[in-house]
């Protein structure tokens, strides 16, 4: 299986990561990777970004070599309304916004019970696109109602290949048990590398070890495809009341092929 798209990537812009903009899309191409989303920090990380570095991303160019470049952010949620550290006027101007949970961004500590408020109303607000490394024992939510939630919202939900690596340890049952049940539900996956380096983009092999596993078919991966990521982010920019209005998926990719399957 080859995946076009990386979702989850950092620049130096995140304090802690080591390539620029252009190391990744090179990175990226070299790997053969289509599209790749800058998802930099929210502002409450510490080192992180200022709230300009989201304001100007206009000045990245659509496409560096042969590799799109979504521009996005990584944010933070802060408490159990889902706050997200980034204001929505700046969240409206980006492409793609992933939100999920960080040390040192003041909302530790606390309970299953709360992180799993604050993820469900992260994942129904409209901006939201895909909720990152929700196996993250750190911040125990409740996983089944997560992937409820998601298959209801047509949400993605992320298997981040760096819970495997260096971060988030004690991830990997968590995220088995998350796969499964996404598989069950029809819920899309993304896998993305979570790069903080260029060599690391691209690299999926763990998630998607993870993925297949649970029985995850290429059907139900949002980022196989670079047109699947377009299609996805282009249907919840037009359905944003989704909650409300109830609309269903009518897009060409098989998500409904795989509910209940
Ligand atoms: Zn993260
Ligand atoms: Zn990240």
């Amino acid at each position: 299986m080859f995946l076009e798209a990386d979702l989850h990537t950092h620049t130096v812009a995140s304090g802690h990561a080591y390539s620029t903009v252009k190391e990744l899309a090179e990175a990226a191409e070299k790997r053969g990777l289509k599209l790749i989303a800058i998802t930099d920090h929210g502002l409450k990380m510490p080192g992180g970004p200022h709230e300009y570095h989201f304001g100007n991303l206009v000045a990245l160019p659509r496409k560096i070599g042969q590799v799109e470049i979504l521009r996005g952010v990584e944010a933070n949620i802060l408490d159990t309304d889902g706050t997200l550290d980034l204001p929505e006027r700046l969240l409206d101007q980006l492409d793609i916004v992933l939100a999920g949970f960080h040390t040192g961004t003041g909302f530790d500590g606390c309970s299953q019970e709360e992180y799993t408020r604050a993820a469900l109303a992260a994942l129904a607000n409209p901006r939201v696109h895909i909720i990152v490394h929700p196996g993250n024992p750190e911040f125990p939510i409740h996983i089944e109602k997560l992937v409820l939630a998601a298959a209801a919202q047509h949400k993605a939900l992320e298997i981040n290949n760096n819970s495997f690596h260096v971060s988030r340890q004690g991830s990997l049952p968590r995220c088995q048990f998350l796969a499964k049940l996404a598989r069950k539900h029809g819920v899309w996956v993304a896998l993305n590398s979570d790069a903080h380096i260029f060599s690391s983009v691209g690299n999926f092999a763990r998630a998607w070890q993870v993925a297949r596993s649970a029985g995850i078919t290429e059907d139900q991966i949002l980022n196989l495809t670079a047109a699947r990521v377009k299609e996805y982010l282009g249907w919840h920019r037009r359905h944003p009341h989704l909650d409300q209005e109830g609309k269903t998926w009518s897009g060409s990719t098989s998500q409904s092929r795989a509910v209940g399957v």
